[in-house]
């Protein structure tokens, strides 16, 4: 089976808290990383928004950070949206569904991005994703368990008859772990970059400055940064 290159990575970058922890740790452990967003007709872009200017302070972070940070690629899925019925692409309110799922949850979303991902790591002969799954904090959602990601890893591979590697370095953690993982690879300068730039509230909400970063405070991706944070903070 042809190889990509071990040496090359291609992170799935949101502009959230926890794939700017699974870039900066690919800027650890492979070469030259590139990153990929997707716009799916969320129904605010403040994430895809603040990515730019995430990639822009990672570079003036560090020197060699920024020798290995290469291209950024942006996928538009319009058609997710528009066959997608839920509080991150439409009005509706965010709660528990009679599925059990948050309302929140968009089904097939992260096997449309690995899938995306995949093919566009094929063209540009890389052979590492890094995404920023993570089944301990995971709201529920299906699509984030480990074994979903491998069961791609495997279709990935076999599809494309090239072996694709899918690492999720946050998949066993907490949000506070992942503060302190964050800590632990760029100490405090990262830290604020991580609270200053990334974003994580499903509304939207960058005009209330707290501790833990921007957002409205209450939405549950709000509360569970803000929990992770006083944990770490109360542990360190
Ligand atoms: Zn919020």
């Amino acid at each position: 089976m042809p190889e990509g290159n071990d040496q090359n990575a291609l992170v799935l970058f949101s502009g959230g808290q926890d794939s700017t922890v699974c870039l900066a740790w690919a800027l650890e452990h492979f070469a030259s990383v590139e990153t990929v967003g997707f716009d799916y007709g969320q129904r605010h872009r403040t994430e895809l928004d603040v990515r730019p200017h995430i990639r822009e302070r990672i570079k003036a972070l560090r020197t060699d950070w920024a020798s290995r940070l290469g291209d950024d690629h942006m996928i538009k899925l319009d058609a997710l949206a528009a066959i997608s019925e839920t509080a991150l692409t439409r009005d509706v309110a965010i709660e528990i569904a009679q599925s059990g799922l948050p309302t929140t949850f968009v089904p097939g979303r992260n096997l449309a991005f690995l899938a995306f991902a995949g093919a566009l790591a094929y063209r540009r002969g890389i052979k590492h994703l890094v995404a920023g799954m993570c089944e301990t904090d995971f709201s529920g959602y299906p699509d984030c368990r480990d074994d979903t990601i491998k069961a791609m890893q495997v279709a990935l591979t076999l599809g494309m008859d090239r072996r694709v590697v899918i690492h999720t370095p946050l998949m066993w953690i907490d949000k506070a772990a992942t503060f302190a993982m964050a800590q632990e690879i760029g100490s405090d300068p990262f830290v604020d970059l991580l609270v200053e730039e990334t974003h994580t509230c499903y509304l939207g909400d960058r005009s209330r400055r707290h501790r833990w970063g921007y957002g409205c405070g209450t939405c549950p991706a709000c509360r569970l940064r803000a929990d992770g944070f006083a944990k770490w903070k109360a542990e360190c």
